[in-house]
């Protein structure tokens, strides 16, 4: 054998039937059954694939591999949300959730090994940005959790939905997000739909002008705040990309791709942005337009300066919202008791900015390219 084993984990379709086309010179439909193989019944190693001819596997073994990611620790809130932090190398790791809810199961999965985002509020951007993960180590976290809740759950409903709401900002990862993505919607892979696939981010422009004409997923977007000024300090990817651009990127998005809506999620901060003025900016901005408004209580972590809007206010928020005509529901939080929910997940990562985004976006250069 020479050259390194191809992962076949999170190959897409059309690659790996090239592969055992061109390497292994078999016919397409040994792709297929390879694909079954690794996503549905959770095949790790060739020689469990028992429809598969003695000498194909010995073939595949030679050439191929299926790497997952290994399972560091795995903690269990007392509300049934699961957190594993996986490994990454020596020293770092990146978080995976599993939230149950009776008759579905969303899987929150991370797309980069930190962020670089820099958002005031979240604790991924405390521990700065390493690297982006490759297609094998997203799909990888689907591969282990779908391992690991086949035996935990009786009802049989594992992953219905998954979210790119984990550590990393996935649309700065496209190359590989969406490679992921269609793994996820195919229907040898894991089959779901695409409106059970969501893809969260900050607000990275063009890369959603991309993704409109590339992929058909759920878009989330980061919003927090209804104006320039207090967005710029919280999400300061905005001074480059501002509101107005935003959301033109994602009405754009919705028409070309026939969606439904556009979730904005917005963090309530006490006393930030949490005011009933702040709310009406924010119907002004959406009112007549495919969008859903997904309030976030704030999530504390060590060392922040802001704390959570109190109940009544959140409340109150959300029924301004209702009164312009929009829709706006409350996230219940999960998980909070093994720092699982939103904004909590700091895995293990050894940062390799130099500079904070926040920072060098208020310098007097702009940077060609903001990873
Ligand atoms: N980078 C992507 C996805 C990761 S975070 C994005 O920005 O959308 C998923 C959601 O959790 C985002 O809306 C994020 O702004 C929010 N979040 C971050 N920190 C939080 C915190 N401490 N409390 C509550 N929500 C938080």
């Amino acid at each position: 054998m020479i050259g390194e084993r191809v992962n076949l984990l999170g190959l897409p379709r059309k690659e790996l039937e090239a592969f055992v086309a061109e390497r292994l010179g078999a016919k397409p439909f040994r792709a297929r059954q390879l694909m079954k193989w690794i996503y549905r019944r959770r095949a790790a190693d060739f020689s469990a694939m028992s429809d598969l001819a003695q000498d194909f596997r010995t073939q595949l073994a030679d050439a191929a591999k299926i790497a997952v990611p290994e399972i560091v620790t795995e903690q269990i809130s007392s509300d049934g949300t699961r957190k594993w932090m996986l490994r990454m190398d020596e020293v770092q790791g990146i978080e995976t959730v599993y939230i149950p809810e009776p008759g579905r199961g969303t899987l929150c999965i991370s797309s980069q090994v930190g962020c670089a985002m820099d958002c005031s509020f979240c604790a991924t951007a405390q521990q700065g940005f390493n690297r982006n993960l490759s297609v094998a180590e997203i799909v990888g976290q689907v591969w282990l959790a779908h391992r690991e809740l086949t035996e935990a759950r009786a009802d049989g409903r594992t992953i219905t939905n998954i979210v790119f709401m984990g550590m990393g900002e996935p649309l700065a990862n496209y190359r590989n997000v969406v490679p992921a993505m269609r793994i996820f919607m195919d229907d040898l892979g894991y089959d779901l739909s695409r409106r059970r696939v969501t893809l969260s981010t900050s607000g990275l422009v063009p890369q959603i002008y991309k993704l409109a004409e590339e992929c058909n997923v759920a878009l989330a977007v980061s919003l927090h705040a209804p104006n320039d000024a207090l967005r710029n300090e919280l999400v300061p990817i905005n001074r480059k990309h501002p509101i107005a651009e935003l959301l033109a990127a994602c009405w754009h998005y919705i028409d070309k791709q026939n969606g439904r809506s556009v979730t904005f999620e917005y963090v309530m901060l006490d006393g930030i942005n949490d005011r009933p003025e702040h709310a009406r900016e924010l119907a002004r901005l959406m009112r007549g337009r495919p969008a859903k408004l997904n309030l976030i209580p704030f999530n504390a972590f060590a060392g922040t300066r802001y704390r959570c809007s109190p109940a009544a206010t959140i409340v109150r928020f959300r029924d301004i919202l209702n009164e312009h005509g929009l829709i706006a529901t409350m996230r219940r939080t999960r998980g909070d008791d093994i720092d699982a929910a939103c904004g909590q997940l700091a895995g293990r990562v050894k940062d390799r900015t130099l500079v904070r985004l926040g920072a060098k976006l208020t310098g007097s250069r702009m940077p060609a390219e903001v990873q």
